[in-house]
């Protein structure tokens, strides 16, 4: 089941606490109380059933100042931000800058919550929603939509519900798979317990007994228990926001905004390559050697810019340039990150990390910024990646040149370079090529439902593939579909044959009591020949319920133990080709007969050779002329 987190966004008092009562049930200022009393281990945190079935959780930031720390904690996990508006006050200062750390971060799926809107005329509402969407414009969440509601007297919350999902369930997948990274956000001590941690995890997966190290301080330790929104868990996945106990750490050795990772994934660094952009509002330059400070994941670090061809920035520009951190941070390319002045702590700029662990560059050379440029836009094979990992989206070679811009040659070496990171298909002579990240999750889920409903349907040959497609690939095209089904067959994963989907090795089978009874059915249908029983009575007589009878009759004519000859008409198998063989003699002894003639032949009335007859007509073995049969 997936699980999505939502945050909120907007300035203080405008409801956002309210509105997650009001949609979840849950205070989570109250919360925050609980916490300080060591009951509840989760900050701020709601769980938000969807109708949909899909599960959210919402993260409340507790006042302006943990904003920026806990939106950067989340671009890893959070899916979706509510920016909630007060109607009667309107755009406020944070919610500028909120909408402005949003923009830097690139978080791409917003709502715009004008709440308290039974505070104010419509007419009010109105020139608000205009003055909203002047601000928004030229932001990520320029598209995003206006909802009006108020928590008070509950308007507009079904509507509002009802979108959250949608936007949700339109996500694909996260990076789940391989190692783990986790911004600590929060660690505590329980008593009898030991060291907890608490955080989202930006990347991969953790389970319970697997190794893990903090950084920095290259602390080692393991996963004794895990919990994800308040349940004991085994695994934990990207995206997810998970609570870890872990032996044999203090606590006090646990630095703030530390990392938790799997062994080996990253290393911290205090030289980061960025790309920045100035933010208009930040009114004055950043400067050469400005002393700022720096957010990353869970972490605030001081830092001093460093600016590669020029002295300082000018607001709303965007250029390269390093910053030289006085402490060490776990950081990856494509981190996005927040730069605040150091006093008054406002956030001034913002970007993305291009790079990790180089050396100081060499001021005012052009190959610094050439080089930048080149990391900035990535390998050949990070150009690839990117474009395979926006879910299973496979492209053939020439699909694949237009989207990364590289050249045949260029794709192919780094085809080659990717190894088995990604692999292909052929469909009519084209090999569509996907990122294998991009299908392990749908394998396992689509495994995981031919599982269950084998397990449900045991007397079916599998699943229906547009069953499969309707429940968990609506969207797909069907060539795409078709692709994922035959090279999931091609490599034994699944077994496709005509329209069903199974998995190897299984066998559509009666079980328990069943067993016997079918086992019964057709030794009375093999011993009645060419006069068999009728179906219904004899479903009467061993006293098997209308549904049953159903799949039960659907297994014996799928597994061709009986086959229907018309109606409601069915013979064993066995019968059958007994039959055909003596039709078949009677037409070498004879170029045509009758129907008396192969009524004494076949042994049968009246009642059933008839159709017999017209079933051998229907399946080409005679051919009718007036009253008589030849071979076909
Ligand atoms: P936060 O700081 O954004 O979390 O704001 P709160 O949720 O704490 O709300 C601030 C104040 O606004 C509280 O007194 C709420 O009762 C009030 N409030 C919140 N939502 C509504 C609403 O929809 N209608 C009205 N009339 N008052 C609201
Ligand atoms: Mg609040």
């Amino acid at each position: 089941m997936k699980s999505y987190i939502i945050g909120t966004a907007g300035h203080v008092d405008h409801g956002k606490t309210t509105l997650i009562k009001a949609l979840t049930g849950v205070d989570t200022d109250r919360l925050k109380e609980e916490k300080e009393r060591g009951i509840s281990i989760e900050l701020g945190f709601a769980s938000l059933p969807l109708p949909s079935g899909a599960k959210a959780g919402v993260v409340d930031v507790p006042g302006h100042e943990k904003f920026v720390r806990q939106m950067l904690a989340g671009i890893g996990g959070i899916d979706l931000v509510l920016l909630v508006i007060a109607a009667d006050e309107g755009v406020m200062p944070q919610t500028t800058e909120h909408l402005e750390i949003i923009d830097l971060l690139q978080i791409p799926r917003g709502i715009i919550v004008l709440t308290k809107v039974d505070l104010v005329e419509q007419d009010w509402c109105e020139l608000v929603k205009l003055e909203v969407a002047e601000a928004l414009k030229g932001t990520v969440l320029a598209q995003a939509e206006i909802i009006e509601v108020s928590a008070t007297s509950r308007v507009g919350l079904d509507y509002l519900l009802s979108r959250i999902d949608e936007e949700l369930t339109q996500l694909s997948g996260k990076a789940d798979l391989g190692p783990c990274r986790l911004p600590i956000d929060r660690s505590f001590s329980v008593p009898g317990f030991g060291t907890v941690v608490t955080g989202t995890m930006y990347h991969g997966n953790l389970q319970v007994g697997d190794p893990v190290v903090i950084e920095p301080g290259e602390i080692k330790s393991r996963v004794r228990s895990m919990q994800v929104h308040g349940n004991k868990v085994e695994q934990g996945f990207a995206g997810q926001r998970v609570a870890i106990n872990l032996p044999n750490v203090e606590l006090n050795d646990i630095p703030r905004g530390a990392t938790l990772l799997s062994p080996g994934f990253l290393n911290p660094s205090q030289i980061l390559d960025l790309s920045l952009i100035l933010l208009d509002s930040a009114e004055m330059p950043l400067v050469q050697r400005q002393r700022v400070r720096f957010h990353i994941g869970t972490k605030e670090v001081f830092g001093r810019i460093h600016l590669l061809d020029r002295e300082e920035i000018e607001p709303g520009a965007k250029v390269y340039a390093q910053i030289l951190l006085e402490e060490p941070v776990v950081a990856a390319r494509k981190d996005r990150f927040i730069i605040r002045l150091y006093s008054p702590a406002r956030t001034i700029a913002g970007g993305v990390i291009i790079d990790v662990g180089n050396r100081k560059c060499k001021r005012y050379s052009e190959q610094s910024v050439a080089q930048m440029v080149i990391k900035e836009r990535g390998t050949p094979e990070d150009l690839i990646s990117e474009q395979l990992l926006k879910g299973f989206v496979p492209q053939t070679t020439t699909e694949l040149g237009l989207t990364t811009g590289l050249n045949i040659p260029e794709l192919e070496q780094a085809l080659v370079k990717l190894g088995e990171q990604v692999d292909s298909y052929i469909i009519e002579g084209q090999a569509y090529w996907f990122h294998n990240e991009s299908l392990l999750p749908l394998r396992s889920e689509l495994t995981r439902l031919i599982d269950q409903y084998q397990k449900k349907h045991n007397l079916r040959p599998g699943v229906l593939k547009e069953e499969i497609k309707s429940r968990l690939f609506t969207n797909w095209n069907s060539k795409t579909y078709s692709g994922l089904l035959k090279y999931l067959h091609d490599n034994r994963i699944i077994e496709v044959s005509g329209n069903y989907i199974k998995l190897p090795g299984f066998k559509a089978e009666p079980q328990g009591t069943l067993q016997l009874i079918a086992s019964q059915v057709i030794t009375e249908f093999k011993a009645a020949k060419l006069s068999p029983p009728d179906w219904e009575s004899l479903m009467n007589k061993y006293q098997i319920d209308q549904t049953l009878r159903e799949e039960l009759l659907q297994y014996f004519l799928h597994t061709e133990i009986l086959v229907k000859v018309t109606g409601n008409l069915y013979f064993s198998f066995e019968a059958l080709e007994e039959a055909k063989k003596t039709i078949a003699q009677l037409l070498k002894e004879k170029s045509e007969f009758i129907a008396s003639e192969a009524k004494d032949r076949l042994n049968t009335s009246r009642k059933y050779l008839i159709p017999l007859l017209e079933y051998f007509d229907s399946q080409k073995i005679t051919r009718r002329i007036g009253e008589k049969r030849v071979t076909f």
